[in-house]
C-alpha cells in the first residue's frame, strides 16, 4: 500500500482513548458505497479490502451501504403502496430476496452461516412487506415510516458482509448505527447529536475494538433519543463514516466507491474526467453539495472539524490512490479543477418595481422559503433591486410560492410585487478551484466557453469561499455545459 501515515497520526495526544503504555494506536474507519457491495464480486472484494487494511492498521471500523439499487427499491415499494398499489411491493420483494439469495449463496458455505443468513435477510424483508402493507392501508407514508423502512437495506448488508469476514477468518460483528448515531427527528435528513452519539460510539465500539473484532456499521441510519430510526439523507453512508470517525479519533477516513476518486467532472457525463489526486475540505465541499455524488455534503465538516485527512478510493482499482482531501488546497493561480451540476431545481422570481429600496422584502421571502424547509442552493439578487431569485428544489416550488404570495399578500395587491414564479428545469452548473480565488478573469473563461456553444446562462452566483463559481441553465443545455466548461476550461486551461 502507499506509504501515507498508516501508524503515524501524531497529535492524537493523552486524550487517545488507544494510547494505553505510551503506545499510539491509530484507527481507519472505511465505507463501501452500493457498488461497492452490490454483488457477491464486489463483497468479496469488499471483504479482501478489509483484511488488508486490518493488517496495516491497528483498528479498524468498517461503514456499508445497502446493495446499490436497494434503497431506491425499498423507497419505491413504499411510495406505491401508499398511493394504492398492493403488487408493486410484493414484486420488489421478490426481486431484493432473489438478489440477496443469490449473494449469500454465492458467498457463504452451506455447512457455515448460510442458512442462518437467509433467515436473516427473509426477517428484513418480511419486516419490509409489513411496513408497505401498513403504508397501503393507511394510504400514507410518512417520512418517520420512510426512514425505518429505507434503512433496512443497511442491515442486511452490514450482516451479509460481517459473516464472510468471520468466514475469512476475521473477526467482525454487525452493528446497527441505531445504536450509534444519536440524530434529532428530521426524519430523511436527521442531523447528528454529536455529544450524545460520541458517547454511545466509544461505549459501544471500543471495547468491540479492543478486543481486535470489526465493527460493520450500517451506513446512512440513526435513531433519535427515544430510538426511533431516522437517516441521514440518501448517500449519506459517507456521512456516517465520517461520524464514527471523528467520535473514535480515527487517523484517516476513507470512503471506497466505483471511481479513481473525486475527478474533474462526472465521468458518466465526461468520458475523459480525470482523478484529482488532491482537494482541499472547501473544494470538495463545493463540488458535493453542487452535486458531485461521489461525496455527500454533509460528510465533509465532521472531518474538517478535527483535522482528520479524507480519501475517495475506488474498491474495483485499490491500487490506484484515489484522492486525498485536506485542509490546505494546492492551487495556481486561475486553475479550475472540477465542475459538476445539480439537476431537478426551479428559479423562483419574485418580481416588482415597487420592491426597490423597501426594506425586509428579501428577509420575509426567505423565511416564508424556511417555512416549508425548502433549502435555498443559490440566490442572486438584481442590483436594482427589482428582483429577487433564487433555486430550490422542483419539488418544493409549489409549496415555497404559496408561502411567499401568503406572505406579501399586502405587496401583491398594492402592486409593489408584479409576480412570483419559477421557471422550472433548471440545473446548476458549477465550477471549482481554490485557485479561482481573486483571479480575474476565470468568470469571463467561463461565460466565453458556454457562448462558444450558443448556452444560456440564466443565473450567476460565487459562494464566499470563492472556489465556486455557480450558474444556472437550462436543464437541456446542462449536459452541453459541462462538457464544454470540461474541455474549454479544464482541460484547454
Ligand atoms: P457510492 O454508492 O459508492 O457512495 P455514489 O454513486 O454515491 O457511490 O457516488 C459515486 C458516483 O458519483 C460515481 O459513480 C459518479 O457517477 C458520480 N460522480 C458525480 N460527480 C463525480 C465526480 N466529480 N467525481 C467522481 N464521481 C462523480
Ligand atoms: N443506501 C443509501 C442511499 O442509497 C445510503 C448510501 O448509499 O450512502 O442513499
Ligand atoms: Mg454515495
Amino acid at each position: 500500500m502507499a506509504s501515507h501515515s498508516f501508524f503515524c497520526r501524531g497529535d492524537l495526544g493523552a486524550e487517545n482513548p488507544y494510547s494505553g503504555g505510551g503506545v499510539i494506536v491509530s484507527l481507519l474507519t472505511m465505507k463501501f458505497g452500493g457498488t461497492s457491495v452490490g454483488s457477491a464480486e464486489a463483497l468479496s472484494q469488499a471483504a479482501a479490502i478489509v483484511q488488508e487494511q486490518a493488517r496495516n492498521w491497528e483498528r479498524l471500523v468498517v461503514v456499508v451501504s445497502a446493495m446499490n439499487g436497494v434503497t431506491d427499491a425499498l423507497t419505491r415499494g413504499a411510495r406505491t403502496a401508499a398511493a394504492g398499489d398492493e403488487r408493486t411491493y410484493h414484486g420488489i420483494v421478490t426481486d431484493l430476496r432473489a438478489r440477496h439469495y443469490t449473494t449469500v449463496d454465492a458467498l457463504l458455505d452451506a455447512n457455515g452461516e448460510r442458512s442462518r443468513l437467509l433467515g436473516t435477510v427473509d426477517k428484513y424483508l418480511d419486516e419490509f412487506s409489513t411496513f408497505c402493507q401498513s403504508v397501503y392501508i393507511l394510504g400514507e407514508v410518512t417520512p418517520r415510516a420512510m426512514d425505518t423502512i429505507t434503512s433496512l437495506g443497511e442491515r442486511i448488508n452490514a450482516r451479509i458482509l460481517a459473516a464472510v469476514l468471520r468466514q475469512k477468518g476475521t473477526s467482525s460483528e454487525a452493528v446497527d448505527a441505531t445504536d450509534l448515531v444519536v440524530t434529532d427527528d428530521t426524519f430523511q435528513d436527521a442531523v447528528p447529536l454529536m455529544d450524545a452519539t460520541r458517547a454511545q460510539v466509544r461505549a459501544r465500539l471500543i471495547p468491540m475494538l479492543e478486543e481486535g473484532t470489526i465493527p460493520i456499521v450500517t451506513g446512512f441510519v440513526g435513531a433519535t433519543k427515544e430510538g426511533v430510526t431516522t437517516t441521514l439523507g440518501r448517500g449519506g453512508s459517507d456521512f456516517s463514516a465520517a461520524i464514527l470517525g471523528d467520535c473514535l479519533d480515527a487517523a484517516e477516513v476513507w470512503t471506497w466507491t466505483d471511481v479513481d476518486g473525486v475527478m474533474s467532472a462526472n465521468p458518466r457525463l465526461v468520458p475523459d474526467a480525470r482523478v484529482i489526486p488532491v482537494l482541499s475540505y472547501g473544494e470538495v465541499g463545493e463540488l458535493a453539495y453542487f452535486g458531485a455524488k461521489v461525496l455527500h455534503p454533509r460528510t465533509i465538516r465532521p472531518v474538517v472539524e478535527r483535522g482528520i485527512p479524507l480519501w475517495v478510493k475506488n474498491t474495483f482499482n485499490p491500487t490506484c490512490p484515489g484522492t486525498r482531501i485536506v485542509r490546505e488546497p494546492e492551487s495556481t493561480p486561475g486553475t479550475v479543477k472540477a465542475v459538476s451540476a445539480i439537476k431537478g431545481l426551479s428559479m423562483v422570481n419574485v418580481e416588482g418595481r415597487g420592491m426597490m429600496g423597501v426594506p425586509g422584502i428579501a428577509a420575509r421571502t426567505f423565511s416564508a422559503v424556511a417555512s416549508q424547509g425548502a433549502s435555498v442552493l443559490m440566490i442572486s439578487q438584481a442590483s436594482s433591486e427589482q428582483s429577487i431569485c433564487f433555486v430550490i428544489p422542483t419539488d418544493a416550488v409549489a409549496g415555497v410560492i404559496a408561502a411567499i404570495e401568503d406572505e406579501m399578500a399586502l405587496e401583491l395587491a398594492r402592486r409593489d410585487i408584479d409576480r412570483v414564479w419559477s421557471m422550472d428545469d433548471v440545473v446548476i452548473v458549477t465550477a471549482v478551484g481554490a485557485g479561482m480565488r481573486g483571479t480575474p478573469g476565470v468568470a469571463a473563461r467561463l461565460f466565453g466557453a458556454l457562448a462558444q456553444k450558443d448556452i444560456n446562462i440564466i443565473a450567476i452566483a460565487q459562494g464566499s469561499s470563492e472556489c465556486g463559481i455557480s450558474l444556472v441553465v437550462t436543464a437541456d443545455q446542462a449536459t452541453d455545459a459541462v462538457r464544454q466548461l470540461h474541455s474549454e476550461v479544464i482541460n484547454g486551461k
